[in-house]
């Protein structure tokens, strides 16, 4: 369908007025601005009040950009050792303020009159305790009548290279005034009408526009409100039809019947009773990797929470149905940990796993290989070895994912090339997300929650204690070693400093054996520098009680599993965010007894730092702490995806919007259960094709 509105988006940038090739080239380097339409929702990051003009003696207390109305009263070229700059003096009638030009000094000043009334614009700084503004904008008084000033004037993002080509925020903002004409009238609306009534929405144009230009501050909101819901409901439309597609067109391994093995299992091997909350988990796997269609679900459950057996029993099912598994972690330490879980549970019932990570030798490789492809070998633990393209299983029905956050899309999509009949896909993460984050990066699977702990645990007493407790903190270590328990004590690893890193935790090992020296203690110590052999006997070592102390860098992070481990100190904890404190301190309290957690920080704590201490020590519950941690960090970096651009938006704010998120995802189920295929909402479903269409690719395994 032809639409005024592309040509005139398509158009290149240094077509536009003010623009010419040379900044048109910096704009689509600096800013991806590469043509009228990318410059269109370019919009500004902030306003700023023009309606309000301070007094001169208010300028210490004033935050950012200000204005001031006043008089020049003298203005004069200044040698500097190597330049000239330019210094003018202004003042409100009360107080004056020094403005200084380093560029384009004789223009400038050729263009300024010394006793003309002026408005200036620009932040003030103060060297020395003298306050200035640094090339402020200047526009005579008698000039500004002549055009209305909206009282709210927007900001925008530039770079220092554009500013040197004269593209300051408001030079930008200047451009988007000349473009905004262009673009009138032609702008297409995109939502369809029943949902712009439901919401009052202004139309789609108005609220562009209204962003770059608001009205007022009523429009800034309304517009944002519009341009945040329909950011939502588009990526939302995507997953909730690739969800759809999911549960009706791909067809997946009908894993009906629970058999034997599943049965002989839960009678005579399973341990413990399951909790509801996994019998709960274990029932909607179950119907899912039954209903013929594949299965892509999200299994969420705080550290502890019991979702290796869930994901034991899954493999099971899939066995009964003659079909492989595979479970697949992201390091080698955890794949490790897993197939020697899963292997207790499987020898005795004769059952074979096998493991393959980067250093499984080459022989025990083409052997692993073989038993695969002919189907002789029911379940595989790997790390990334598994998305090999060596790999081939003869029938694989169940892929188990394992802390999948750090698994990028891109290599699950891997697994999914490996079958004609797609696996039933099961991602496991013991780091709870927000729920406004899980829907808007996994809003295309089905999401099961463990919310409940194994009976018997008790709550992980957490203490945040500074350098100075030193002594105290040893001897309370001492008593719990006397009684029988054993410590964990962690130390950063930020790969930046690795080195720095790992000569804190080598003194840090030396001063804990002079504190716990042999033999009364035996400390182990285990970090990323030593050979995995060593690790793995370092860490057997702690696991069957030999050893009193587990020194070590973040490898422990994720899946260790000693349930005598009764305490988690955590040194320098202030480097360490919220998620991965939480995971470290649930290596604790895995047992029956009392455990501890310790937070040991330096004094000087940054304002978020003492958030995260003051968190950790609150509360337990994974659910909270991510909502904190998203609060704190922004969904980007919590997910790592910043750069992948799965949660970028240009207005909406997962974190401020969360509300309008659930809004627009009911809105868009509403919206493709009336009209599974848009065919009765052209313009939706042509504006969805355009921007957000070539994404949807990555949809099915995610
Ligand atoms: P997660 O992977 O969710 O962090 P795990 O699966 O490692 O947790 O389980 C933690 C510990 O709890 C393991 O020792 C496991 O055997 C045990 N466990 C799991 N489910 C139960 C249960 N229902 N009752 C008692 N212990 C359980
Ligand atoms: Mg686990």
């Amino acid at each position: 369908m032809y639409q005024p509105f592309d040509d005139i988006a398509k158009t290149p940038i240094e077509y536009l007025k003010g623009v010419g090739p040379s900044r048109g080239d910096l704009l689509r380097t600096e800013l991806g601005i590469t043509n009228f339409g990318k410059l269109l929702f370019h919009f500004p990051f902030r306003y700023v009040d023009r309606s309000r003009f301070y007094t001169i003696a208010e300028v210490p207390s004033a935050l950012g950009e200000i204005q001031i109305k006043g008089v020049l009263t003298r203005i004069e070229e200044v040698k500097g050792k190597n330049r000239k700059r330019l210094v003018g003096r202004f003042t409100d009638g009360r107080q004056s303020i020094e403005l200084v030009w380093f560029r384009s000094v004789a223009a400038i000043k050729s263009i300024l009159k010394p006793g003309t009334e002026y408005v200036i614009f620009g932040k003030p700084q103060s060297y020395q305790g003298n306050w200035s503004i640094v090339h402020p904008e200047m526009e005579a008084v008698e000039d500004t009548k002549a055009h209305e000033q909206s009282s709210m004037q927007p900001v925008y993002h530039s770079t220092e290279k554009l500013v040197q080509k004269g593209l300051n925020g408001r030079a930008i903002g200047r451009l988007v005034q000349s473009l905004l004409p262009k673009f009138k009238g032609t702008i297409p609306e995109n939502l369809p009408a029943d949902i712009i009534e439901q919401y009052r929405f202004i139309s789609r144009e108005q609220a562009i526009f209204n962003l770059h230009f608001p009205k007022d501050d009523v429009m800034i909101r309304r517009a944002r409100f519009r341009i945040a819901f329909e950011e939502f409901f588009f990526v939302q439309l995507g997953m909730v039809r690739q969800k759809q597609i999911n549960k009706t067109k791909i067809r997946g391994h009908r894993v009906e019947s629970v058999g034997e093995w599943f049965n002989r299992f839960y009678k005579d091997h399973l341990p413990f009773e399951l909790t509801n909350a996994q019998k709960r988990v274990v029932k909607e796997i179950r119907r899912d990797m039954g209903s013929g269609a594949q299965m892509n679900r999200l299994l969420q459950g705080d550290v502890g929470s019991g979702k290796t057996m869930v994901a034991l029993l899954s493999m099971l099912l899939a066995l009964d149905n003659g079909l492989q598994s595979c479970l697949m972690a992201p390091t080698e330490i955890l794949a490790r940990q897993h197939y020697l879980g899963l292997q207790e549970f499987l020898e005795p019932m004769g059952l074979e796993i096998a493991l393959l990570t980067g250093s499984t030798p080459k022989k025990e490789r083409v052997s692993l290989f073989e038993k695969l492809e002919n189907g002789s070998l029911p379940f595989i633990v790997g790390t990334h070895a598994l998305l090999e393209d060596k790999v081939k299983f003869q029938n694989l029905g169940l892929a188990v994912i394992d802390e999948q956050h750090r698994f990028g899309v891109a290599q699950r999509s891997k697994l999914w090339a490996k079958n004609q009949v797609p696996p039933h896909v099961l991602v496991m993460t013991a780091t709870p997300i927000p729920r406004t984050l899980a829907m808007s990066l996994y809003g295309d699977l089905d999401v099961s929650v463990i919310d409940e702990l194994p009976p018997g645990r008790k709550p992980i007493e957490t203490k945040h204690y500074f350098e100075s407790k030193r002594l105290a903190v040893n001897g309370f270590l001492k008593q719990q070693i006397a009684e029988g328990r054993q410590v964990y004590i962690v130390y950063p690893l930020i790969e930046e400093s690795a080195k720095q890193d790992y000569m804190d935790l080598m003194s840090g090992f030396e001063s804990i054996q002079r504190t716990f020296p042999e033999p009364e203690y035996m400390v182990s110590v285990v970090h990323g520098r030593l050979p995995a052999d060593e690790k793995e006997r370092e860490m057997r070592a702690f696991a069957e009680g030999r050893t009193n102390i587990m020194v070590a860098t973040t490898v422990i992070e994720v899946g260790v599993n000693v349930p005598n481990a009764s305490v988690m100190v955590i040194e320098s904890a202030e480097r360490f965010g919220l998620s991965q404190l939480h995971q470290l301190r649930g290596r604790v309290g895995r047992g029956a007894s009392q455990s501890y957690c310790l937070l040991m920080t330096g004094y000087k704590l940054g304002e978020e730092a003492r958030t995260r201490m003051e968190t950790m020590v609150r509360t337990n519950d994974g659910f909270e702490i991510s909502e904190v941690d998203l609060r704190l960090r922004g969904p980007g970096e919590m997910t790592g995806t910043r750069q992948s651009g799965v949660v970028q938006f240009r207005v909406a704010d997962l974190v401020k919007d969360a509300k309008l998120l659930v809004e627009a995802r009911a809105a868009a189920i509403r919206l493709l259960e009336k009209d599974e295929a848009l065919t009765q909402h052209e313009q939706v479903r042509i504006f969805f094709l355009r921007e957000y269409g070539k994404k949807q690719a990555w949809g099915r395994i995610s």
